[in-house]
């Protein structure tokens, strides 16, 4: 028998978790980059949070492809980097004429060592503004203890900062990865 997908989540039928994606509107744009390797690794995940914000780019950034600038297409310097380096910028410090003058966000799904390296490699990359955390809020360090959301560290910086540039509530985004993952694995289809 032919396996039914849902056509709002394209997940199958059974698997179907259109009934857990919260409404949450993201007034930030949003482009997260992945190393072609994390792109296999972290696919879940990240097809995830598309059905939570649609417009959420992902895009795939090899590291042999430096001349290449339409990668950064849009991006202009209103779009930061959340990156933690020496040069960045403590979100939970900035203004509210800063905050408000953020464009778009940045994110590299990868490895730290991966994500350093993709950094020097596109200058476009290293040109922007870099902001970090001054400090992780515990409900989110809960949430990670979940079963097998390993993959979940970039997207709880991605709630987190929206949460701090646009003040939205995005625990339902967490929530909503939380139980959706759960689901996905709990309906799996066997092998046979
Ligand atoms: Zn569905």
């Amino acid at each position: 028998m032919a396996r039914e997908y849902c056509a709002q989540c394209h997940y199958l039928k059974m698997q179907c978790i259109c009934d857990l994606i919260p409404k949450l509107i993201q007034p930030l744009k949003i482009v997260i980059f992945q190393h072609p390797k994390e792109a296999k690794h972290a696919k879940n995940t990240i097809k995830l949070v598309q059905q939570v914000w649609p417009d959420v780019s992902i895009i795939e950034l090899p590291e042999d492809d430096r001349e290449n600038t339409t990668y950064f297409d849009g991006i202009n310097e209103n779009w930061h980097l959340l990156y933690p380096g020496e040069s960045s910028s403590v979100l939970e410090e900035l203004s509210e004429p800063h905050k408000q003058n953020i464009e778009g966000l940045v994110l590299i799904d990868a490895t730290w060592r991966k994500a350093f390296k993709l950094l020097n490699l596109y200058p476009r990359l290293s040109a922007l503004p870099k902001l970090c955390f001054g400090q992780i809020p515990h409900s989110l360090y809960k949430i990670r203890k979940a079963p097998s959301l390993e993959a979940l560290s970039s997207l709880e910086a991605l709630a987190y900062a929206s949460q701090l540039i646009s003040s939205q509530d995005t625990k339902p985004l967490l929530e909503f990865m939380v139980e959706a993952q759960a689901r996905l694995w709990q309906q799996r289809p066997s092998k046979h």
